[in-house]
């Protein structure tokens, strides 16, 4: 949805997109160079090859110098965003790739059209098999964008170094190009396609700038352009007014920077206890998020510290990774892991079933122990192993459960080795039977990112689809009250560690509903805590009313923000 009017000196527009990460922020336009000029690459259609060797040499060289220029931007980074660029620098060197181009080749098809060729093939299948490896579709077209680039002989695409503080605006951005963002420098992320689970959202969060995706018409917008950026209402502004547009930044720069003041631990301002607790994928960033006002870990997603492996670990093996990861938490924090999440988003080569249909509804989380429930009790051997070795409080969920009896087999094993049962609710037949579920764990923990898609059915990555794969939506705000008000009947913990618990907005309705605990990337946690601080549980209770009373995500989210005044 979007409203233009042009007025005789000055274009304004005002766009509408799903907001992902508040704040204000007005600042120039900062265009990703998206598309490579046409003019070029008709002019390379008339350059001849001697034979399709020597089309296969020029490829090679294209393809060489940007998997060089992705090695040489890891170099200069550590930890996931080096790791982001080494993984785009082996798709460009890719030998599937580089057959595929070959093959068309011989067969007489023209070198961007035998590339295009190559990029689609494996776009199909990272799509069909769905999830992250479908998110490396940007990263497969980001790349023919910088094959084509280097090949017709202009600069490759992606994001320009900003030479003062900017809003990136993007059609989509793709890992390689969110790896080196300076946050000093990229003040906010406006992107037209993406929804709030999508890659662009999670590295907002993780670099705590506003962000808003999915907005229509952001292609409108020019380089250099003054933009207004409202993170919180998700609107996108130009030809503001200059003096009204700086003093709103200006404000919200001050009110961000009296949040990330915030120490913890988390109370309303009447003083009920909110646990506030850490996402963690493995030994790294479970150090960093020790360091954050958290008061343990609410999801350690165990199967990220295995992406890349082809044989499963030794139990040895895993209960080193597990020990270093619980004992980044001292006495008094606890930490939650959850088993193995393979499957769908999440491909992991010694556990995920080949060539299913529908891998988001097929054989995922939990259901990889059906045919193979040695993975799960190997894995359980060696968080009990670590938890022992540690002294750490461990607490274990298990992925994707849909019936009691699953909960009930699951939790009968966790036991048996002295842990802390519990399980995710991400499909609605676990939110639906949630009092019984409770019956048999200890606690709950919803997955909001799942639970939203499966119960819109709407892909989490799909970037069309904004404003369904938002938790926002009232039909998931009531099966997370549901859940809620069960873990209140059975005086159990019901906590949130999807994406939906980083939002300091959407964590006061939560709370309203009833859940004790909010997990989040560590960047989240000052200005969640902080929010919380300034309102009482009454108003929780009347914004958790208002948004499941609206009729859409909008609506929910312009009625709590009335509710708490
Ligand atoms: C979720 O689905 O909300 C969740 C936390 O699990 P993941 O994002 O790892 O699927
Ligand atoms: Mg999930």
């Amino acid at each position: 949805m979007s409203v233009v009017t042009q007025t005789a000196r000055e274009k304004k527009l005002t766009l509408h997109g799903t907001p992902v990460v508040s704040g204000v922020v007005y600042a120039p336009a900062l265009l990703a160079r998206g598309e490579i000029p046409t003019a070029a690459i008709e002019a390379f259609a008339s350059v001849t090859f001697a034979d399709a060797e020597a089309a296969l040499a020029a490829y090679e060289a294209a393809a060489a110098a940007v998997a060089d220029g992705f090695t040489a931007k890891a170099l200069q980074v550590s930890g996931a965003a080096a790791e982001v660029l080494s993984a785009s620098a082996g798709l460009a060197r890719d030998k599937g790739l580089r057959s595929v181009v070959r093959r068309q080749l011989a067969a007489g098809e023209p070198l961007l059209r035998a590339l295009h060729t190559g990029v689609e093939h494996f776009a199909g299948l990272f799509t069909q098999m769905g999830g992250l490896m479908a998110e490396r579709v940007t990263d497969l077209h980001d790349i023919e964008r910088r094959i084509t680039a280097h090949l017709v002989g202009v600069a490759e695409p992606g994001v320009p170094v900003p030479t003062e503080p900017s809003v990136l605006l993007a059609k989509d951005l793709a890992p390689s190009d969110t790896a080196l963002l300076d946050p000093e420098l990229v003040l906010a992320l406006v992107t037209g396609k993406g929804g709030p689970t999508s890659h662009t959202a999670i590295i907002a969060r993780q670099l705590g700038i506003p962000c808003v995706v999915g907005v229509a018409g952001a292609g409108e917008i020019q380089d250099g352009e003054l933009v207004l950026v409202d993170g919180a209402t998700g609107v996108v502004t130009t030809g503001a007014d200059p003096e009204d547009a700086r003093r709103r930044a200006a404000d919200d720069a001050r009110e961000r920077a009296e949040l990330a003041r915030w120490t913890g631990p988390a109370t309303t301002a009447d003083g009920v206890g909110v646990k506030l607790l850490a996402n963690v994928a493995d030994v790294p960033t479970a150090q960093t998020a020790a360091g954050a006002p958290v008061e343990g870990v609410g999801l350690f997603r165990t199967e990220l510290s295995f992406l890349n492996r082809a044989d499963e670990p030794s139990v040895e093996e895993q209960t080193g990774i597990y020990a270093g990861v619980l004992s980044a938490f001292g006495a008094g924090r606890h930490v939650v892991a959850r088993t193995l999440d393979a499957g769908s988003d999440k491909p992991i080569a010694f556990a995920t079933h080949k060539g299913e249909d529908n891998p988001a509804l097929g054989v995922r989380g939990l259901r990889l122990s059906f045919d193979n429930p040695g993975l799960l009790d190997r894995q359980l051997d060696a968080l009990a192993a670590a938890a022992a070795s540690s002294g750490v409080e461990t607490w274990v969920m298990a992925p994707m459960v849909a019936t009691l009896a699953e909960a009930e087999s699951f939790a009968a094993k966790v036991r048996a080795r002295g842990l802390k049962p519990g399980v995710m609710i991400e499909v609605p037949s676990a939110a639906l039977q949630a009092a019984r579920m409770l019956e048999v764990v200890d606690f709950l923990s919803i997955g909001t990112n799942d639970l939203t898609q499966y119960t819109m059915a709407a892909d989490r990555m799909a970037t069309d689809l904004a404003h369904l794969t938002d938790a926002w939506q009232p039909a998931v705000l009531q099966l997370v009250a549901m859940t809620a008000q069960a873990g209140v009947t059975a005086r159990k913990p019901v906590g949130i560690c999807g994406e939906a618990a980083a939002d300091p907005l959407l964590a006061c309705v939560l709370v309203g509903l009833g859940i004790t605990s909010l997990s989040m990337a560590p960047a989240a946690v000052r200005p969640v805590g902080a929010q919380l601080s300034r309102v009482t549980m009454a108003d929780c209770r009347r914004a958790a009313e208002a948004a499941l009373a609206a009729i859409d995500p909008d609506a929910a989210r312009a009625a709590v923000r009335e509710a708490l005044g």
